[in-house]
C-alpha cells in the first residue's frame, strides 16, 4: 500500500522547509537593480541579520552556500602560509579545514570526536604548547551539522582571552543561525558565517559573513585578499552592485526580508525557545524508542545536542531502508547519516537524521515521530513504546515531565532565558 500522495515533508538539516510566506515575497518579475525598493530592501536586511546574530558588527552577502562562505570568511582572515587551528566535533569542521588547506593555509586539527563536545581542558594544552601568536584563526562549528553536537563558544573566547592568544575566533553557524542562543557580540566571536537555507529558511543560495572591526582591521594587513571574496566593498559599497560584486540575488533579496520579519515577529528569543521545545521532545521520543532495540541519540549531554538538528544512531544496518519507506510509502524525507562511519564500516547505514531547524512547529514535529514509528514498524526495527506519549507530555507545557525538564534546564548556562509562554 502506498498512501505518499500529499503533502510532503523535508525534516533534512538543510535545506529547510520554505514558508508560503517567503515562497510568495519570492514570487514575482524581475525587480529594477538600479533604484528603488530593492535598494532600500538590501540595506535594510543588514539590521536585521545582526539582530538575529546578536551583533553589533559588520555583515557582507554573498551569492553562495556554506561552502562558498567558508571560502569568504577564510579569504578575509588568513593568507598563504599562515597557521590555523581547526576544533573539529564532526564532518564539517574537517570541511571547512580541508578548504582552508586547499588555499595554501597550514592546519592543525584537534578532534573531539564525533558525539560529544570539545574539551576545554584539550585546548588549554594545545594552546599552551605552541608559540601564542602561532594561530592567525581558530575555527570551530557552533553545531556540526553531521554530529549534532553542540560547542560552548563562550568558553573557548575566555580560554583564547586567559592565554593570550590573539587569534581570531571564527565560529560555522550555518546550522544553528535562528534555531540555537547565539551571541555573536557576548562570546567574543569575531568571525561567523551562515547560510540562508536552514533557521532562516530561503531556498539555498546567499550567506553571510559576520565580522568585527577587530577582524576588520586585520584584514586591511593580509598580503592578498580576492577581488570576489573581498567584504570590504560589501559592507561599504559607493554602488549598489558593490554590495554583491555584481548582479544582486534579486528574489532572495525578497525572500530573506520576509523571513527576517518572520523571526522578529516571533522574536529570536522566542524562536530559540520554540527549537528547543521541539527538539526535547524529540529527544524524549527517541529516549523511549531506544528502551528495547539499538536506537539512540548519538549526544549523550543534552547541553551539547543541537536544536535544529538530531543525529541518531540506528546500530543496525537499517538507515537506508527506513528512509526508503518514508520516502516512498508516507511523503516524508529525513536526512542520511553523515560522516558518522569510514567508509567499509559494517553499521556505516546504522545512522539517520532529524532536521528540525527554520519553519517547523508542535504538528509537524509530531508527524515526523509519527510516521518515523510506523516505518520502523514496517521495517520490522525493534523499538521501546510510548515515543509520542513522551513527545507530547513535552509539548504539553502543563506537564509535570515538563517542569522538571525545564527547571534543570534553566539552571544551565546555555538557556537562562528560557520561557514556554509561546506555547499558551
Ligand atoms: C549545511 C552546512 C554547511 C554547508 O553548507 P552548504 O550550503 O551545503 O555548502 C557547513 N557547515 C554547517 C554547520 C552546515 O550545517
Amino acid at each position: 500500500m502506498t498512501v505518499s500522495s500529499g503533502q510532503t515533508y523535508l525534516a533534512i538539516p538543510g535545506p529547510s522547509v520554505i514558508p508560503e510566506e517567503v515562497l510568495r515575497s519570492m514570487h514575482r518579475s524581475a525587480p529594477n537593480i538600479y533604484e528603488g525598493e530593492l535598494i532600500e530592501i538590501t540595506g535594510s536586511l543588514i539590521p536585521d541579520l545582526n539582530y538575529v546574530a546578536r551583533s553589533s558588527g559588520h555583515v557582507a552577502i554573498y551569492i553562495a552556500n556554506g561552502h562558498g562562505i567558508w571560502e569568504a570568511a577564510l579569504s578575509n582572515t588568513v593568507s598563504i602560509g599562515d597557521h590555523i587551528l581547526v576544533l573539529a566535533t564532526g564532518r564539517f569542521a574537517h570541511g571547512w579545514a580541508e578548504m582552508a588547506r586547499k588555499m595554501g593555509v597550514e592546519v592543525d586539527i584537534l578532534d573531539f570526536g564525533k558525539d560529544k563536545a570539545l574539551d576545554i581542558h584539550i585546548l588549554n594544552e594545545k594552546l599552551k604548547s605552541e608559540p601564542k601568536t602561532k594561530y592567525k584563526a581558530i575555527l570551530m562549528t557552533h553545531v556540526d551539522t553531521s554530529t549534532s553536537v553542540k560547542n560552548d563558544i563562550a568558553s573557548v573566547r575566555k580560554k583564547l582571552d586567559e592565554i593570550g592568544c590573539p587569534a581570531l575566533l571564527a565560529v560555522d553557524c550555518i546550522a544553528s543561525l535562528a534555531c540555537d542562543r547565539f551571541e555573536m557580540d557576548e562570546w567574543g566571536v569575531d568571525v561567523m558565517v551562515a547560510a540562508c537555507q536552514k533557521g532562516l529558511m530561503v531556498p539555498p543560495g546567499i550567506g553571510f559573513v559576520f565580522f568585527n572591526d577587530r577582524a576588520k582591521e586585520r584584514q586591511k594587513h593580509l598580503t592578498n585578499v580576492s577581488a570576489y571574496w573581498d567584504w570590504e566593498p560589501r559592507v561599504n559599497p559607493k554602488l549598489y552592485y558593490e554590495y554583491f560584486c555584481g548582479t544582486a540575488p534579486t528574489h532572495h533579496i525578497y525572500g530573506l526580508r520576509t523571513a527576517l520579519d518572520m523571526i522578529k515577529r516571533e522574536k529570536i528569543e522566542k524562536t530559540w525557545t520554540r527549537h528547543e521545545v521541539l527538539s526535547r521532545a524529540i529527544w524524549a521520543a527517541i529516549d523511549r524508542w531506544s528502551v528495547e532495540g539499538n536506537i539512540s541519540l548519538n549526544v549523550k549531554n543534552p547541553l551539547e545536542r543541537s536544536h535544529a538538528v538530531t543525529s541518531i544512531r540506528l546500530g543496525e544496518k537499517k538507515g537506508t531502508s527506513l528512509r526508503e519507506w518514508l520516502q516512498t510509502k508516507s511523503g516524508l524525507t529525513i536526512g542520511i547519516g553523515l560522516g558518522m562511519s569510514e567508509p567499509g564500516d559494517p553499521y556505516g547505514d546504522g545512522f539517520i537524521r532529524f532536521g528540525h531547524m527554520g519553519h517547523v512547529n508542535t504538528q509537524m514535529v509530531m508527524a515526523l515521530l509519527g510516521t518515523v514509528e510506523t516505518g520502523l514498524r514496517a521495517i520490522g526495527y525493534k523499538h521501546g513504546k510510548g515515543a509520542l506519549e513522551a513527545a507530547s507530555e513535552v509539548l504539553d507545557a502543563r506537564s509535570k515531565a515538563v517542569g522538571k525538564a525545564f527547571s534543570n534546564l534553566s539552571k544551565s548556562l546555555f538557556f537562562p532565558t528560557l520561557t514556554l509562554t509561546h506555547l499558551s
